[in-house]
């Protein structure tokens, strides 16, 4: 596949300071498909220069303007689509139509979202006798993980633009390529040199030093809860802003008065979806004791039908850590009604949907993020139990209930510690907040909430 051997840097490509390179692997085949440069410290340095030379500027641009520079960059985004969505798929393995509809189609609906919120956020306010602007809190050192190539990227880069800040963005090792497009999308759209820059490269290596580097204002971070809490020190050290978007444990509250096999059917569905790798899923379902036969036959049915269905995982790390986890939950003492460690194909990375039964809230595999498409069902005897159980980790980023009317399923959900919950299956809003409670992090993504991520307040008194 064609990729660049430079970094985004200043508007243009530029060599890389180093000569190692990257080998991106399709997961589906296992085969190389592409080199990218390993960044080091010097293209990191490089990098945030850019993007302090261009902050001034950029930060001065009227807010209209700046939402129309987001706006062609959607629009870039669209026109792109089919390209983008077989680069998803080529580095991450989802299958064609899953990166057109989601990786490809929901960045487009999040660009969207902040083109509008760019143009009519209240970036100045009256206050008794204060005006109280809100003013872009400067260079941002953006890291993102590979489950949702774009969506990760754009999430980030588009409110940062919108509020007047620069980038410099370090993607996931798996997936640069879909980070190289983005790259070119940003100069397609006529953003002005500086204000986005593109370093790939080792988290370890040019992540780090991306985050360490006193030249960056606010750092934000989604990925591992592991590399998150060292990135929170690290910026809580030099007192300096940080968002992190974390893991997660979600559940899926199935109450007695739900239609059950839409609950089961959706829920099974929202884990398979990306073969599982997405922090938002409802990993856990959670069904009352009079129903759980019935939902564990209609969980194993589903999960059945799914069978080549979803993508590989992403790469051979993940393989060994998730079929891991499904010997441990078998070790563990929970009935495996569908799927297995046994990896169904020779060739690449996949797993099987993999469901159990008879799972108790202690066990590994119900506490623990696992990262591909397996599903735990556990038992509850009524709602406080159920609620407990929902509450029982340390995660909190997001969650369903499900009820006979959303009344109902709406006094539970205001009690579960958790910071986003589809209520009765719920369509996805891109200008809903999302974000953690507890563990799953600090900060939100989406809509105006995302956008004062990357603001801080100044007020003049008359
Ligand atoms: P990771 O946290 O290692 O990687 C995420 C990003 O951080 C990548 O860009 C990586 O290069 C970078 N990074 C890694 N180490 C770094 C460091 N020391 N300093 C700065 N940046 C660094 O995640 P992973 O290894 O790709 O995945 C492991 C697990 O993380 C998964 O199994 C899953 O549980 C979780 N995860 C969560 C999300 C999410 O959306 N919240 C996404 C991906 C992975």
């Amino acid at each position: 596949m064609k990729a660049h051997d430079g970094m985004y840097i200043g508007g243009e490509w530029r060599a890389a300071a180093g000569t190692d390179t990257i080998a991106v692997v399709n997961p589906a085949d296992e085969q190389v498909i592409a080199h990218v440069p390993a960044g080091v410290a010097e293209d990191v340095d490089a990098a945030v220069f850019a993007a302090h030379e261009a902050f001034p500027a950029w930060a001065a641009t009227p807010p209209a303007e700046r939402a129309a520079r987001i706006a062609a960059l959607r629009d870039v985004l669209v026109a792109r689509k089919d390209e983008i969505a077989e680069t998803v798929t080529a580095e991450l393995g989802a299958p064609l139509q899953f990166s057109q509809m989601v990786h490809a189609g929901v960045p487009i609906l999040v660009a969207g979202s902040y083109a509008e919120l760019a143009a009519s956020y209240a970036f100045e306010e009256k206050v008794g006798n204060s005006t109280v602007y809100a003013e872009p809190v400067g260079v941002v050192g953006a890291i993102t993980p590979w489950n949702y190539p774009l969506h990760q990227i754009v999430a980030k880069v588009a409110p940062a633009l919108a509020a007047g800040c620069t980038v410099v963005l370090k993607p996931a090792e798996d997936t640069p390529l879909t980070a190289q497009l983005f790259a070119e999308a940003v100069h397609e759209a006529g953003i002005p040199a500086g204000v986005f820059n593109l370093v790939t490269g080792l988290g370890p290596v040019a992540g780090q030093a991306l985050a360490e580097h006193p030249g960056v204002d606010l750092v934000s971070f989604t990925g591992s809860t592991a590399v998150g809490k060292q990135i929170g020190a690290t910026a809580g050290a030099a007192v300096k802003r940080v968002a992190l978007e974390l893991g997660g444990k979600s559940a899926n509250v199935i109450l007695p008065s739900a239609d059950l096999a839409k609950a089961v059917g959706v829920g099974i569905a929202n884990v398979m979806g990306n073969s599982g790798q997405t922090c938002s899923a409802w990993t856990r379902m959670l069904v009352h004791t009079s129903q759980y036969d019935e939902a564990v036959a209609l969980a194993a049915e589903a999960a059945a039908k799914y069978g080549d269905r979803i993508g590989p995982l992403v790469n051979a790390k993940q393989h060994t850590r998730v079929r891991g986890y499904i010997e441990k939950g078998v070790a563990e003492g929970a009935r495996l009604v569908a799927g297995g460690p046994e990896a169904p194909r020779e060739q690449g990375y996949f797993v099987s949907p993999t469901v159990f039964a008879d799972v108790t809230p202690e066990m590994a595999i119900a506490q623990e993020e696992i990262f591909g498409p397996v599903v735990s069902i556990i038992r509850y005897e009524d709602e406080g139990d159920a609620l407990r159980i929902a509450n029982g980790t340390v995660y909190g980023l997001a969650g369903a209930v499900w009820a006979g009317d959303d009344a109902e399923a709406v006094a539970f959900a205001r009690r579960m510690d958790t910071g986003q919950v589809d209520i009765n299956g719920g369509r996805f809003n891109p200008r809903a907040p999302f974000g953690g409670y507890k563990q799953s992090g600090v900060g939100r993504e989406l809509g105006a909430h995302g956008l004062s991520e990357y603001l801080q307040t100044k007020s003049l008194q008359f």
